[in-house]
């Protein structure tokens, strides 16, 4: 039968690429969730919508066509036929993400899509996020929420900036302010799930993660 993981926690842990290699080593789908969310940040800005209007994000939210390619060697984004994939990762799409993401209606609408994409996933799949244990998938068969300290989580994310080329602003600053803006807010807050696993990977090499989530899968 499919099986369902997902993992959850902040912005430089590691859940990306611990996803991908899980999913990968499995044979399972991979739904980077996050991507998602910026995808329709990137569609608010590009159709000119103010981010700061709640009402008007509400309005658009059920209006980008978001495709995501699940296969973990080549995850892709689309929005209205077009590849997001480069432009959802500026600072600008960093800076307004939080926002956009906090809007009911732009939850709803994603939730729905990774539902369904998670419902369609044949030998199962891995979803990564904030929300997915709590919220989204909250069957799943295993729960993994990530954490590491805000120094480890700065420099993974500064070093990973530095292979994109892009995204300079995104400094540890940007990442807290980020977090911060994702926990206090009153829809979906950035929450672990009673029945998820937490993960510390402050200490560990990203391959002893990957073997330890890879470990509770089989279990
Ligand atoms: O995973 P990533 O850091 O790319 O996610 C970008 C942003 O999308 C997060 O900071 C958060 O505001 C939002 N997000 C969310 N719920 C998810 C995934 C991401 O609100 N399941």
């Amino acid at each position: 039968e499919s099986v369902i993981v997902a993992i959850d926690g902040p912005a430089g842990t590691g859940k990306s690429s611990t996803s991908k290699a899980v999913a990968a080593a499995l044979g399972l789908s991979y739904l980077d969730t996050g991507a998602q969310y910026r995808a329709i940040t990137w569609w608010m800005i590009t159709n000119g919508i103010d981010v700061a209007d709640p009402v008007a994000i509400a309005t658009a939210a059920a209006k980008p066509a978001i495709l995501s390619g699940t296969d973990p060697i080549d995850p892709t984004i689309t929005v209205d036929g077009v590849d997001a994939a480069g432009p959802i990762r500026t600072p600008e799409v960093s800076a307004k993400v939080s926002a956009v993401s906090a809007i009911p209606e732009v939850r709803t609408a994603l939730t729905d899509l990774q539902r369904s994409i998670a419902a369609s996933a044949v030998t199962g799949i891995v979803v990564e996020g904030r929300d997915i244990g709590t919220t989204v998938l909250p069957d799943a068969d295993l729960k993994i929420f990530l954490t590491a300290s805000p120094e480890a989580r700065a420099a993974r994310r500064s070093g990973e900036l530095k292979g994109a080329g892009s995204d300079v602003l995104a400094t540890k600053e940007a990442l807290l302010k980020r977090d911060a803006a994702d926990s206090g807010r009153k829809t979906s807050p950035l929450a672990k799930a009673d029945d998820a696993l937490e993960v510390d990977t402050t200490e560990l090499t990203l391959q002893q993660v990957i073997e330890r989530v890879v470990t509770l899968v089989e279990q």
